[in-house]
C-alpha cells in the first residue's frame, strides 16, 4: 500500500511538470503575454508537485528545509495568482480588483514566510490559520478565473468554449483536492484516499493539457456540434447579405465561429481592409505582407507577440484577395484541418462577394438609369414646349402664310412633337415614380366619363378609318381616383390596340361594374402576344421584338406606367392574348362603396401591392416631381 502511495504521488509530481515543461515550450513558441502568465502558473504547480517528492529521496534539515518551505509556499501562491494574471491579460480586472489582489498576494506571502520561520514553533491554533489563510488566497485567486472563464465560455465559438472549460475544470479539481485536504480531517490520512486525491489531480493534467494545446482531432469533435448551426448559418450570409460589405462584415464573424479563432480579417486586391473583427488593422497590414505575395493559402508561424494565423486567398474580378483568421489565447494552435476548412469556407465567401458585387452594379446601373431618365426627361420638356408653341403659331397662320409643301409638314411635324410630348412626359412619370415621388390626386370620378375621354384623345393619332367601340353600363361606375392618370392608362391600352392591330380591325372597350370592381377591357384583333413574351411587357422599357411589330414606334413605359399606377390605386391589370388574333388588356379598380357614392371610399383590389394605404384609399405620398 505505502508503494502504491508512493507511486500515485511520483506519478502525479511527473504529471506535473511534464504539463509544466509542455506549457513552457507553448510559450516560447508563441510568446504572448497570456501564454506567458499561464506558463509561469503551470511551471510554479510543477515546482510544487516536484519538491514535495524531494523529502522521499533526501533528508532536508535546518535551513535547507526553510529554504524548501519559502520556494514551495512561493510557487505554491504563485500557481495561483498567475491563473488571475492569465484571466487579466484578456478578461481584464478592474484596477480595484488587481490592487486587491496584489495586497492579498502580500499579505500571504509575509504570512507563508513567517509560517516557514517564526511560526515554525508556534502553537497548533496559529500554524492551522496560517496554512489556512495560504489555501484561502490560493483557492481565490484561481476560483475567481474559474468562475469567469465558465461564464464568458457561454458566448463563445465551441472550440474556445471546451478549452476555456477544460481549464475551468482542471482548476477546480484542484481546488476541490485542497479544500478536501483541510477539511478532510482523519480520512485524508488513509492511504486508499491519498492514491484517489493524488490520481484525481493526475486526470487534471491532461484536462489542463488541452486547453492550451488541444489535438486536432479533439478540435474537429468540439466543432462538429456547431457544423449544422454553422451550415445554415453560413448558406444564410452568402444567398441573403444585401451588400457586399454586410457579407463582409458576418463573413469574418463566422469564420472566428468555424475555426475557433480570435480574429478574422477580409481584405481585397488593393489590401484595403474590407473587415475585420478581433484584430486590429496593424496586425492585418503585417499578417498580410509577411505574406510576400504567395497565392496559396497556409499557415502563418506564429510571430513573437502574435499567434499563429492562416491566410487563404479570394479570387476576386478585380483580383486577388484574402481571408485570414489569427489565434488569441485559447487559440493558439492552428493545423492542417483548419487550413482546409478555412478554404472551403473562403470559396463560399469568395462565390458569396461576387454575387454581392453582380447585385451592387445591376442596383447602381438601375440607380443610373432612373437618374438619367430623370435629367433627359426634364431637360427635354424645355425645348418641346417651345416647338410646340410655334408649331401651334405656324398651324393657326400667325407665323404667315406657308406654300404647299410647309402647310404639308406642319402636321407631321405636330404629330412628331406630340409623339415625342408622349414620350417625355411617361418618362418623367416613370422616374417620379421609382423616386417614390409620384403623387395620386384620388376623386370621386365616373369610370364611364374617364373611359370616354380617354378614348376621344387616343383617336385623332387615327386614320379616321378605324372603328373603337365602347360599350358602358347604363348606371354611373363611382370609382375614386386620380382621374388625369386612369385616363392616361386607358389612352395607352387604346392606342396600343390600334397601333398593333397594322390589318385593322375593330377595337372593343367595355366598361363593367360587378362584385365591387370597375373593369375597363379593351379588346383588339392585332398580332397578339406570344405567351412567352407576356412577362417582359409589364417591364420598364419591355417592347416586344416581333417582324410586324419591329417598325411600330412606342418607348415600351406605357404598359410598365400603367400597371405600376393601376397598382397604386389598389387595382391591376391583366392581358389575354392569343397570337394572330388579337389581345384584351384589362384595367381592374375598386369600386366606390354605393352607399356613399359621392365620396365613396375604395376596396383595395391588391393590398400588398399599393405602396400607402391613407385613410381615404390608397395614395402615395410625397411631393409631385
Ligand atoms: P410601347 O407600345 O410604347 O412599346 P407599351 O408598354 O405600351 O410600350 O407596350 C409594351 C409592348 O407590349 C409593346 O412594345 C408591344 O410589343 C406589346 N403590346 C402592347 N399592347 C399590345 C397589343 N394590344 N397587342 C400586341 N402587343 C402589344
Amino acid at each position: 500500500m505505502v508503494l502504491a502511495e508512493r507511486l500515485a504521488q511520483d506519478l502525479t509530481a511527473l504529471g506535473f511538470l511534464a504539463l509544466g515543461a509542455a506549457m513552457a515550450w507553448e510559450w516560447y513558441r508563441l510568446r504572448g503575454k497570456a501564454q506567458g502568465r499561464l506558463a509561469v502558473a503551470l511551471i510554479s504547480l510543477a515546482i510544487v508537485a516536484a519538491i514535495g517528492r524531494v523529502p522521499e529521496f533526501v533528508s532536508v534539515s535546518g535551513g535547507a528545509a526553510t529554504v524548501v518551505g519559502v520556494v514551495t509556499i512561493f510557487a505554491f501562491e504563485a500557481s495561483a495568482y498567475y491563473v488571475l494574471l492569465f484571466r487579466d491579460a484578456f478578461l481584464p480586472l478592474s484596477p480595484r480588483a488587481r490592487q486587491a489582489a496584489r495586497i492579498l498576494l502580500g499579505a500571504t506571502l509575509v504570512v507563508g514566510l513567517a509560517e516557514v520561520t517564526v511560526l515554525s514553533n508556534a502553537g497548533r491554533i496559529v500554524t492551522t490559520a496560517a496554512a489556512f489563510e495560504l489555501i484561502l488566497a490560493w483557492v481565490v485567486f484561481a476560483g475567481e478565473p474559474i468562475v469567469r472563464f465558465w461564464l464568458a465560455s457561454r458566448s463563445l465559438p465551441s472550440v474556445q468554449k471546451a478549452r476555456m472549460r477544460a481549464l475551468s475544470f482542471g482548476f477546480a479539481g484542484l481546488i476541490a483536492i485542497l479544500v478536501f485536504d483541510v477539511f478532510g480531517g482523519n480520512a485524508v490520512q488513509s492511504p486508499t484516499v491519498t492514491i484517489v486525491t493524488q490520481l484525481i489531480a493526475l486526470a487534471m493534467v491532461p484536462i489542463i493539457y488541452v486547453s492550451f494545446a488541444p489535438p486536432a482531432m479533439l478540435r474537429g469533435l468540439w466543432r462538429m456540434k456547431e457544423a449544422t448551426e454553422l451550415r445554415a448559418a453560413i448558406q444564410d450570409l452568402l444567398i441573403f447579405s444585401p451588400t457586399r460589405q454586410d457579407l463582409a462584415d458576418k463573413a469574418v464573424g463566422w469564420a472566428k465561429r468555424l475555426l475557433g479563432a480570435q480574429g478574422a480579417f477580409i481584405v481585397d486586391s488593393e489590401g484595403t481592409i474590407v473587415a475585420r473583427s478581433g484584430i486590429d488593422d496593424a496586425d492585418v497590414i503585417e499578417i498580410v505582407a509577411a505574406r510576400k505575395g504567395a497565392a496559396e493559402g497556409g499557415i502563418e508561424e506564429p510571430l513573437p507577440g502574435r499567434g499563429a494565423a492562416i491566410v487563404t486567398p479570394l479570387h476576386l474580378t478585380e483580383g486577388l484577395g484574402f481571408l485570414g483568421v489569427t489565434a488569441g489565447p485559447f487559440t493558439p494552435l492552428f493545423g492542417s484541418d483548419e487550413v482546409n476548412q478555412l478554404k472551403g469556407y473562403a470559396s463560399s465567401v469568395n462565390a458569396g462577394l461576387e454575387r454581392a458585387r453582380v447585385t451592387e452594379r445591376l442596383a447602381a446601373i438601375e440607380a443610373n438609369k432612373t437618374q438619367f431618365l430623370n435629367l433627359a426627361s426634364h431637360e427635354l420638356r424645355g425645348p418641346l414646349t417651345v416647338i410646340r408653341g410655334y408649331v401651334s403659331m405656324l398651324q393657326d397662320g400667325l407665323l404667315g402664310t406657308l406654300n404647299e409643301r410647309g402647310s404639308k409638314a406642319v402636321p407631321v411635324i405636330s404629330t412628331k412633337v406630340l409623339e415625342m410630348n408622349t414620350l417625355i412626359e411617361q418618362m418623367i412619370e416613370a422616374a417620379r415614380l421609382e423616386d417614390g415621388a409620384l403623387m395620386l390626386r384620388p376623386e370621386a370620378n365616373d369610370l364611364r366619363e374617364l373611359v370616354k375621354a380617354a378614348v376621344n384623345s387616343a383617336t385623332p393619332v387615327l386614320d379616321g378609318q378605324r372603328k373603337v367601340r365602347v360599350k358602358c353600363p347604363e348606371r354611373p361606375v363611382r370609382v375614386r381616383v386620380d382621374g388625369e392618370r386612369v385616363k392616361t392608362i386607358v389612352a395607352n391600352l387604346v392606342s396600343n390596340a390600334i397601333k398593333y392591330s397594322p390589318e385593322g380591325g375593330p377595337v372593343e372597350v367595355d366598361v363593367v361594374n360587378r362584385g365591387g370592381i370597375a373593369r375597363v377591357s379593351v379588346k383588339d384583333h392585332g398580332v397578339g402576344i406570344a405567351k412567352d413574351d407576356l412577362p417582359i411587357l409589364f417591364t420598364r422599357f419591355g417592347r416586344v421584338s416581333t417582324p410586324e411589330t419591329d417598325h411600330l414606334p412606342g418607348t415600351g413605359l406605357g404598359l410598365y406606367l400603367g400597371r405600376q399606377l393601376a397598382r397604386l390605386h389598389g387595382g391591376e391589370i391583366t392581358v389575354d392574348s392569343d397570337p394572330g388574333r388579337g389581345s384584351t388588356f384589362t384595367l381592374h379598380l375598386p369600386a366606390a362603396e354605393m352607399t356613399n357614392a359621392g365620396s365613396g371610399r375604395s376596396a383595395n383590389l391588391r393590398p400588398q401591392a399599393a405602396r400607402v394605404g391613407t385613410q381615404d384609399g390608397p395614395v402615395t405620398r410625397g411631393g409631385d416631381g
